[in-house]
């Protein structure tokens, strides 16, 4: 049986805490691979990064793959402390044997690799047997990402809008244009699916491209209306940051729709720019020079460090949901508290995500943060409708 092992999360290390200490952690798992399997006589290779193998000879039973799987994901997973932190690092495995799986090692190796990614998509730190199943869910990638090629081209891709209220004032002060995927064939495919296909396939590059186009129109829209002070705030993926015309691009969009920056947002999240730190942030400072709003997004996801809100021109904080979530639940929620004031001692506006009780925003009332977007709220709007509901709020709003 051959075993595919993969660190969880060892780029955020090589990120965070530099390249020494993502080696240190190979090395250590390394080491716990071979005390761990030396004794089932198992054969060990690093095959690059963060990926080893083992193949163990003779040992095709499933009750003891699994004991021996089980024993691995525990050693695997360890603390380790870096500088000042210390940090945990876990193993997501994948198994296959032969010759059930296959019979040629690129066989045994591709499905073992297949079922890794099935362990970290389960939530990583665990493993799991190849099953045929999983092949599937990597060709109905691919036939997606098919249909995807031609969404833009056939109409199918729109933009929904939903309004972030400013706890100051109890105006509506924008909009966070989200895209949405009609598909004649698979039906309405969430972003959490199709973004991530785009963004391996480079289509996110035209469709963001879009994405920006059409937002820019609703903000023509809402000009027009009257509401030149409503902004509104587009999703920035990592690959479109990565792109040498990005700054262009949205200069051009700006010039073609005659909007002023200042109504446009951009929305980053942390793990973006933290692909290629420099260059991301003499992009967001060009961008910054344009006249747009910067956004860091997901705030508290992954490794969040309060040095990058130093580092990112960033002038406004999105507090991810699952924060939001723990509000009322958790006991310790000073943490939201505390989180929204020292963004503000950094000079940023502070907007809290996916706020969907009474509890939860007058908590955040409370704590002065400016802005909540939620269900509690709005959801998601089609254009006209939030147009609608701007003239509703509007018109309800005491001078
Ligand atoms: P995000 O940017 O963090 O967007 C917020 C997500 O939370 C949206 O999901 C929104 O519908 C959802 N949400 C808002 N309020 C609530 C609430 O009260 N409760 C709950 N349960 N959910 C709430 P959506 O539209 O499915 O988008 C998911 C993600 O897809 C976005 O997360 C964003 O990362 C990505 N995405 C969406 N549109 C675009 C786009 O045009 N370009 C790029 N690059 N990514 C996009
Ligand atoms: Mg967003
Ligand atoms: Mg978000």
């Amino acid at each position: 049986s051959l075993f595919f092992v993969d660190l969880d999360d060892l780029k955020s290390i090589n990120d965070n805490f530099g390249h020494f200490a993502g080696d240190t952690i190979i090395i250590a798992s390394g080491k716990k691979l071979l005390e761990t399997l030396s004794r089932y006589n198992a054969f060990i290779a690093r095959l690059g990064g963060d990926e080893f193998i083992a193949l163990l000879p003779g040992c095709v039973d499933a009750a003891e793959l699994s004991r021996i799987a089980d024993l691995l994901v525990q050693n695997l997973c360890q603390d380790y402390l870096l500088s000042t932190t210390t940090v945990r690092i876990s193993g997501s495995i994948g198994i296959a044997s032969y010759p059930r799986d296959g019979t040629t090692v690129e066989e045994l190796i591709k499905k073992a690799d297949n079922a890794m990614y099935a362990a970290k998509a389960a939530g990583r730190n665990c493993w799991r047997f190849f099953e045929d199943d999983m092949l599937r869910e990597a060709q109905e990638k691919l036939l997606l990402t098919n249909s995807l090629r031609r969404a833009l081209e056939n109409d199918e891709l729109s933009l929904v809008f939903q309004p972030q209220l400013s706890l100051e004032d109890n105006r509506l002060a924008g909009f966070e244009a989200l895209l949405r995927w009609h598909s004649p064939t698979y039906g309405n495919v969430s972003p959490a699916r199709f973004i991530p296909l785009a963004e391996q396939s480079q289509l996110i590059l035209p469709i963001g491209a879009w994405v920006l186009e059409e937002a820019c129109r609703f903000l023509q829209t809402l000009s027009a209306a009257g509401y030149e002070q409503v902004r509104v705030a587009v999703n920035l993926s990592s690959k479109q940051l990565a792109d040498e015309q990005i700054v262009s691009t949205i200069q051009e969009v700006l010039r073609r729709t005659g909007i002023a920056p200042q109504q446009l947002e951009l929305e980053i999240t942390e793990s973006a720019l933290l692909t290629a730190l420099d260059e991301s942030c003499a992009k967001l400072q060009q961008l910054k020079n344009l006249g747009v709003r910067l956004a860091l997004d997901d705030f508290g996801t992954g490794y969040s460090s309060i040095t990058h809100l130093r580092l990112f021109p960033v002038e406004i904080l999105k507090i991810d949901k699952s924060f939001i979530d723990t509000i009322i639940t958790n006991e310790d929620s000073s943490l939201v508290n505390s989180l929204i004031h020292f963004a503000q001692s950094l000079n940023l506006r502070v907007v809290a995500e996916g706020v969907e009780t009474k509890e939860q925003l007058e908590y955040l009332r409370q704590y002065d943060c400016d802005l909540i977007q939620g269900y509690y709220f709005s959801r998601p709007l089609p254009p006209e409708e939030a147009l609608l509901l701007l003239e509703k709020h509007d018109q309800n709003r005491t001078p």
